[in-house]
């Protein structure tokens, strides 16, 4: 009989007593959010060790994320005093690596094998693809590494895959190929870590029973979410005589996208004769309300096992609802929230920020970083540190000074242009020697590679050229385009979210132009005359970090791009919460699940953002949309907020939405809207006028006012638009009697030519290109200027 003395059963309820001393057989949890599933799961682990029933060698236990896998390891040693190095915890990747690392030599692997993460797979299949000389049209890289990861996932090796077509044939051949080329090159994709592991215990029994014997115990958290290979990869570990305890929760299934089935669990049942089916029904997680805008939006799904959930913990407060006239609105009140919270006495750990897609993070962390308040992006990382985003800022960096070694090197070869290592190197050297910048150095490279080195150099002087005068925005599209980055994340397996963040990149640049009231398409008034709620509000801290006033001596201004990569090298450095720092934790939903946290806010929830546009029109998709809000609702303790805006700078573009459907099917009386449902704003305004008032007045009034029901927006400003005529004009006459291509010499900068002229009066201002110094923005009431000609 089970000892059921130990402290660590205390406070467990008769279902979780039950299922953390079941004996030694295989047994599946089925439960609702915030159930306790993963409780039991590490109470079981450490209740096994405590009573002797197993060692730290012969438990494994697997889960999704690497934060879900180091929060199980915290919460096992803070119940007992445990060896954790010796059990194999962790992530199907994390696991795999440590078998294969183990077992190298028979792996047919080099002893430090590399892993592919999916951008080099997709490197790699596209040099397969020029090998075999075959059309990339035709054989779209992408797709093709697709067709490849997707086989694995099956279970299929090349000549596995049945072959009915000559396409198909051909895509098989380039999958032996590229399996050929991985093999000479020792590297190993994802799907190749499972894969191999699994088949070298398939036709292995020696190395089978060995693993079968060593872990007695085999524990699956989050089990809905497990793909075919994953499970046939389970049951190489789990002999008869394993006890597996899976857990689960069929509603929180959000993989099906990438082959996840829910089928898994019935399989589970039916193949280790699961004799022990436990439900928990009590969710200890969420105050009432809460828990019945989840059980209310689930029930909406057609396809459930059906479970129910209930709570003891009260009603607690209601489900906190706000509508924004913008997502910039959306993220300002957000800071305000999480500010109120904070004095309240909540730690900010405590609080989570959730969204759709990484994309939407930018506007958020943007507002954080200007409140300065430490937040942590998990599961994706903070955007100006995203790779695509710091490929995009090195072109920039290199359009701004092309004697940036740093970002040089990063480009020059991304996206690939055939520039060898030999070649960096020999231009390395010749910088070295002479002790100039790589970019002055590639003269001395001769042959091919230093012709490929020209010719990115013209690349990126064509830019330079191209782009004089040009707003930042213009300068990024182009960059965009002509660099080559599109394209190739338009061919990356996962290369949609990429490109949604260097569009991102543009609406940052974009607000950013704006915030600065600088640049030609922002109506050119100084920032306090814009936004005089802004600046009592300290609002623009980032901005005023990037020194924007006019040298008192010679009258330059930094330009706006160069303004600009010094705010974003701002944002990507020091408001990275430290480690251990008390800070606000961002992530997406999917990133979120199995976590759990005091307050929760799920920003964006409109209707082709939240649920997703390319779900919305197909049930299944729907579906899984709706199990993800699910999974978000059920992620808060005790507060929740649900907010959208009517407008959000997407791609690029202010779109218009509609409040997501999900709206509809939360039950009204768990629900507190905080601001009137209908509260347009209008489009009516010129742009920078509204985003001035939306920034200044609105703001202002809203930070004491917005929190309480009823609110009224304040009433519109009454600047009248000013015809882009008159700005034009009023520009181009700037009272210095400058205009575009005049000749000008400067006191400092020598002789230069008159590129731009801006804005009026005192703000009026000037680009030239001068001679040996290089495009400079010149305040034209300070710098002084003669003309030439
Ligand atoms: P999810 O489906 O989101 O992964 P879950 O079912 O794994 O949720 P847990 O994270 O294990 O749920 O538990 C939710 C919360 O409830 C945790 O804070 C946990 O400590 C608490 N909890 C679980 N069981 C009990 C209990 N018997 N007494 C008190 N608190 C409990
Ligand atoms: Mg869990």
């Amino acid at each position: 009989a089970p000892d059921l003395s130990s402290p660590l059963l205390r406070g467990l309820n008769p279902e979780q007593l039950a299922a953390v001393t079941l004996p030694p057989e295989p047994a599946l949890i089925l439960a609702g959010a915030g159930s306790g599933k993963t409780r039991v799961l590490t109470t079981r682990i450490a209740w096994l060790l405590q009573t002797g029933q197993i060692s730290p060698g012969g438990v494994m236990a697997v889960t999704f994320t690497n934060k879900a896998a180091k929060e199980m390891l915290t919460r096992l040693t803070a119940m007992l005093p445990v060896n954790v190095r010796g059990m194999w915890i962790g992530t199907f990747h994390g696991l795999c690596n440590r078998f294969l690392r183990a077992h190298w030599k028979q792996a047919g692997l080099p002893q430090s094998f590399q892993i592919l993460d999916s951008g080099d797979t997709l490197s790699a299949v596209k040099r397969v693809i020029k090998a075999k000389n075959l059309d990339e049209e035709r054989f779209v890289p992408k797709q093709v590494a697709w067709f490849i990861a997707a086989s694995k996932e099956d279970g299929l090796r090349p000549h596995d895959v049945p072959v009915h077509d000559p396409q198909t044939r051909t895509l098989v051949e380039i999958y032996q190929a590229y399996e050929d080329q991985c093999e000479r090159e020792g590297v190993v994709d994802f799907a190749e870590l499972l894969l191999r592991t699994y088949e070298m215990l398939r036709d292995d029994p020696l190395l089978r029973e060995h693993y079968r014997r060593r872990f007695g115990h085999v524990l699956v958290d989050e089990f809905q979410d497990t793909n075919r290979l994953q499970y046939l990869w389970l049951k190489m570990f789990a002999g008869p005589e394993t006890a597996v305890l899976a857990v689960g929760d069929d509603d929180q299934s959000i993989y099906a996208f990438r082959g996840a089935q829910v089928g898994n669990m019935r399989d589970f049942e039916r193949e280790f004769r699961v004799r022990h089916l436990i439900k928990l029904e009590r969710n200890y997680r969420s105050h009432g309300h809460i828990l019945d805008a989840a059980n209310h939006l689930i029930s909406h799904n057609a396809r459930r096992m059906g479970k129910t959930l209930r709570t003891e913990a009260g009603a607690g407060e209601p489900v906190r609802v706000q509508e924004h006239g913008s997502d910039f609105l959306e993220a300002q009140w957000v800071v305000e929230e999480l500010k109120a919270l904070h004095r309240a006495g909540l730690p900010r750990r405590e609080t989570a920020l959730l969204y759709r897609s990484n994309a939407q993070s930018r506007v958020l962390e943007s507002a954080l970083f200007n409140a300065g308040m430490p937040y942590k992006v998990y599961g994706g990382l903070r955007f100006f540190e995203r790779a695509e985003v710091k490929h995009a800022l090195a072109y920039l960096r290199l359009i701004e000074n092309c004697n940036d070694d740093t970002s040089y090197l990063r480009v020059v070869n991304f996206p690939a242009r055939g520039i060898g290592a030999r070649t960096l190197e020999q231009l390395a050297d010749a910088a070295r020697q002479t002790g100039r910048s790589l970019w002055q150095s590639v003269g001395a490279v001769p042959g091919r590679g230093g012709a490929s080195l020209a010719a990115f150099n013209a690349l990126v002087e064509g830019l330079r050229h191209e782009t004089r005068g040009a707003t930042l925005r213009e300068i990024i599209e182009k960059m965009l385009q002509r660099s080559g980055l599109l394209d190739f994340y338009r061919t990356e397996k996962d290369g949609a979210d990429r490109i949604e963040n260097l569009e991102e990149l543009v609406n940052a640049a974009e607000a950013f132009v704006t915030q600065e009231g600088f640049g030609k398409d922002a109506v050119a008034l100084p920032v306090d005359e814009l936004a005089p709620g802004l600046i009592a509000e300290g609002f623009p801290q980032a901005v005023a970090a990037v020194d924007l006033t006019p040298d008192a001596e010679t009258g330059e201004i930094v330009s706006p791009l160069a303004a600009f990569l010094t705010h974003a090298s701002l944002e990507a450095g020091d408001n990275q919460a430290q480690a251990g720092e008390d800070a606000v934790q961002m992530m997406t939903v999917h990133a979120a699940k199995g976590l759990e946290f005091d307050a929760v806010f799920v920003t964006g929830l409109e209707d082709g953002l939240f649920p997703n546009e390319k779900a919305m029109n197909d049930a299944d998709g729907l579906e899984e949309e709706r199990r993800l809000m699910y999974v978000a609702i059920t992620r808060a303790r005790q507060r929740l907020y649900l907010s959208f805006s009517q407008t959000r700078m997407l791609h690029g573009q202010t779109k218009y939405s509609m409040k997501s459907r999900f709206f509809d099917e939360l039950p009204d009386g768990a629900l507190k809207w905080l601001s009137p449902r209908t509260q347009g704003f209008g489009s009516g305004f010129e742009k920078p006028y509204q985003q001035a008032w939306q920034r200044g007045s609105g703001l202002g009034s809203m930070v004491g006012a917005g929190r309480t029901a009823g609110w009224q927006p304040p009433a519109p400003p009454s600047l009248p638009p000013v015809p882009k005529a008159l700005v034009d004009s009023a520009a181009k006459s700037a009272g210095h009697g400058l205009r575009v291509g005049q000749a000008v010499f400067h006191n400092k900068f020598g002789e230069g030519l008159v590129i731009t002229l801006e804005g009026k009066g005192p703000d009026a201002r000037a680009q030239i290109q001068f001679g040996r110094h290089g495009a400079k923005w010149l305040a034209l009431n300070i710098a002084k200027l003669t003309p030439i000609d």
